[in-house]
């Protein structure tokens, strides 16, 4: 086979309705003219939302939420199929799917709502009815538009750890079985449309890869199959200087490396699930973010080195839903420990630091978690030092919900000395307090923290201070959809 294996990602909104999935059935029909395809499609946009919803709802001894929810499905599912597969056979074929999948929510719901109990496991059984409900969505329309197509479950090529909700791929077996499933189709120029999201422990019980966890099927898929590229396409035109809601000059970057696509993806841009990049990195596939909806614009490459914009920094990202936690008082140099119980208490209540700062008079450590973790992470700490509070070695442990993290990334910064100071003289001149500030030591990423209401000004300052936006290249600015 001499053709080269490209794979092809369509996330929820590249396929949210027919006309969106007939867009994304041209786009591989166009492309399978001189290579191989894989296509692995997310579930329509907001299915997956609706059933997470829906298994909570039932949770709490809702009978009726499954009925609501198969209506629901089979309402949206049918509308896309009759508007893109007029073929009477084929489209009842397709129908008894759909009926199947719907019928497969429904008890899950009922289950769920007798028992009102959602294990982890029940909860990626219902999750993961989206990608199966739209993959022989887009195998249809492909089809229709004339190209051999067959929907195939992950479950059969990707080989999960147990860890649902957030499993992990386990590389040499999901290797061997995608070879061996795949391989035949391709051969035969039939183009696999496969379910992104999930896979299946050895033993074959269904897992999912995490919310989001499609665009990380596909770089599993891509490393498994050594595929020449990977595109994901999305409803933006790639990866942007910033997010154009908040800053309108934002453009679409060229080429990024690895590092700053994950670095951005870490910290909120939401294009690339974050682990997405894993996958690839040893094989060094480019990764390219397309916009299924501007399919001429050439998008974001993203590759194991990246290309230089000649400034350093080549995108800022913007968390808000976050926390500061502050831990301290004059008398915490002399607590035992502090550091350690600290991390080691929001580890024990599994709220993930994004940030930490600590000043080296050891007065205050603070650090970020997400909005969701805070109020948990603040209450374990005040138990874990409340000893300490008693006697007033640690003075406060406090929270402040309204601030946001600003991140200024590109991996050229490593070197370039000013950069920092250039970050925070633009932002003293517009008069933006910062209230901590961090720096990785691989220096491809410097954070700092503002009051939220001031996030958005920190985003112009910077961004404009670095020469980051279209009008300062002669560009158009991105459409944001
Ligand atoms: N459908 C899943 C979700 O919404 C996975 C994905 O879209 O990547 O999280
Ligand atoms: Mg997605």
């Amino acid at each position: 086979m001499t053709r080269p294996l490209r794979i092809m990602k369509f996330g929820g909104t590249s396929v949210g309705d027919a006309a969106c999935i007939a867009r994304a059935a041209q786009i591989v029909a166009q492309a399978a003219r001189d290579s191989s395809i894989v296509a692995v499609v997310s579930a329509m946009s907001g299915v997956t939302n609706s059933l997470v919803a829906a298994a909570t709802r039932a949770q709490s001894g809702d009978r009726d939420e499954g009925a609501r929810l198969a209506g629901e499905l089979r309402r949206q599912h049918e509308l896309a199929i009759r508007a893109l597969v007029p073929q009477q056979d084929a489209r009842a074929s397709l129908l008894r799917q759909v009926d199947e999948h719907v019928a497969e929510a429904q008890r899950l719901c009922e289950g769920t709502a007798l028992l009102r109990e959602l294990t982890p496991r029940t909860l990626d059984a219902v999750s993961s009815l989206g990608e199966r409900l739209s993959a022989p969505l887009l195998a249809g329309a492909l089809v229709q538009a004339g190209i051999c197509a067959q929907a195939v479950d992950a479950t059969e090529l990707i080989v999960t750890d147990s860890h649902h909700g957030g499993a992990e791929p386990l590389r040499d077996l999901t290797r061997a079985r995608a070879l061996s499933r795949l391989q035949p189709l391709l051969q035969q120029g039939i183009v696999p449309v496969v379910t992104g999201f999930i896979g299946a422990t050895p033993e074959g019980v269904l897992t999912t890869l995490g919310r989001g966890g499609s665009d990380y099927s596909a770089t599993i898929l891509g490393a498994a199959l050594d595929a020449s590229e990977i595109v994901i396409w999305t409803d933006v035109d790639g990866v942007l200087t910033a997010d154009p809601r908040l800053v309108p000059d934002a453009c679409t970057i060229p080429e990024i490396s690895y590092r700053e696509a994950a670095e951005l993806a870490y910290f909120g841009a939401k294009v690339l699930h974050p682990k997405t990049l894993r996958a690839v990195m040893d094989a060094g596939i480019p990764v390219w973010i397309r916009n299924s909806f501007a399919p001429d614009h050439p998008g974001t490459k993203i590759t194991p080195k990246g290309r230089t914009n000649g400034g350093g920094v080549k995108a800022l990202t913007a968390m808000s839903d976050v926390a500061l936690i502050s831990v301290g008082g004059p008398g915490i140099v002399g607590v035992p420990d502090v550091v350690g119980r600290t991390f080691s208490t929001t580890a024990a209540v599994r709220a993930s630091v994004l940030l930490i700062s600590q000043s080296s008079s050891q007065n205050d450590i603070c650090f970020i978690v997400s909005s969701s973790d805070a109020k948990r992470t603040v209450e374990a700490l005040r138990e874990e030092f409340s000893q300490d509070l008693a006697h007033e070695n640690v003075e406060h442990i406090t929270l402040d919900p309204e601030i946001a993290i600003v991140a200024v990334v590109g991996e050229n910064m490593r070197g370039i000395p000013g950069i920092a100071g250039r970050t925070f003289s633009a932002l003293g001149r517009d008069n933006i307090n910062i209230i901590a500030i961090a720096q990785g030591s691989s220096e491809s990423n410097i954070s700092f923290v503002v009051e939220r209401g001031a996030m958005k000004a920190a985003l112009a300052a910077a961004h404009r201070e670095f020469g980051l936006g279209a009008r300062q290249h002669g560009l158009p600015a991105a459409s944001a959809s």
